[in-house]
């Protein structure tokens, strides 16, 4: 048989062009898949630009209004400061101080015995509470003086005045028809685990000051001479000194942080006597 060297041109060629054939094909796949990925990515960020998407969310619809918020609770009522008068000496809330003076012959007329004192009905309830909690406390508060008539607070003030001189009975004593005691809310209470500070400064600082300064508002009660209100009150310190204006304003006090009854009442006080 003669060669036919033209056949194995065919040949090579036919192979040629199949394996082109087939590599063609597939680089037209992978391009054809690239392009698709390309696209399915490039779709993707033209929906969600990321920096945008961060800053300002244009493209997510915008709820119409604010969702419907819980109802607010009503604002308590404020404390009611003018619920009594601060000026008839029969008020729980009378302030009777140097520029406040109450009327000579008043005399209340609800006066009861606590321990060695006379003080209204009204305030009696918590004088005994207070002394039975501080008793159950271990601390014991002796009432020793309630209400003062005028007569009595002129005597009062008359001894302290003989016994420790003018400028000390100012400081520390009412001249009569400005005394407190005369409203029948006032009560001095002794110390009974320290005598020897009983109305003297150091009271303060006795089982029984220390107790009622931490809890006398509990019962309706301030300290009304402290060190932080000497210029408003125009008393010196008197831990033993106590004024009942019941337990709602002395709540209302003890939140507030209020020093005195002047401030928290709004009723002018100070050292000088009118006239
Ligand atoms: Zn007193």
């Amino acid at each position: 048989m003669t060669p036919r060297p033209w056949r194995s041109v065919v040949l090579a060629v036919v192979v040629v062009i199949g394996v082109l054939g087939v590599g063609g094909a597939a680089t037209g796949l992978w391009i054809e898949l690239a392009g698709n990925d390309a696209t399915r990515f490039q779709g993707l960020t033209e929906v969600v630009p990321w920096d945008e998407a961060l800053v300002a969310p244009t493209h997510l619809a915008q709820p119409s209004a604010t969702p419907a918020a819980e109802p607010a609770p009503a604002p308590e009522p404020a404390f009611d400061l003018a619920q009594h008068s601060t000026s008839d000496p029969a008020s729980p809330w009378v302030i009777v101080n140097k520029q406040h003076p109450i009327a000579q012959d008043h005399e209340p007329a609800d006066l009861v015995d606590v321990g060695r004192a006379r003080v209204r009905a009204v305030a009696a309830p918590d004088v005994t509470a207070m002394v039975d909690a501080a008793q159950q406390a271990g601390v014991r508060l002796v009432v020793r003086s309630g209400y003062r008539s005028y007569v009595e607070q002129a005597g009062a003030r008359a001894e302290i005045e003989a016994r420790r001189g003018f400028a000390h009975a100012e400081r520390y004593s009412a001249r009569p028809g400005f005394s407190e005691h005369q409203t029948g809310l006032a009560v001095d209470f002794d110390s009974g685990s320290d005598p020897a500070c009983n109305l003297q400064t150091c009271f303060a600082r006795t089982a029984e000051g220390v107790w009622l300064a931490q809890h006398g508002w509990e019962f309706g009660f301030v300290v009304r001479y402290t060190e932080q209100n000497t210029a408003v009150t125009g008393y010196a310190p008197e831990g033993w000194h106590l004024r009942w204006v019941g337990r709602d304003l002395t709540a209302w006090m003890h939140e507030q942080g209020t020093g005195s009854l002047e401030e928290a009442l709004g009723v002018a006080g100070g050292a000088e006597y009118p006239g």
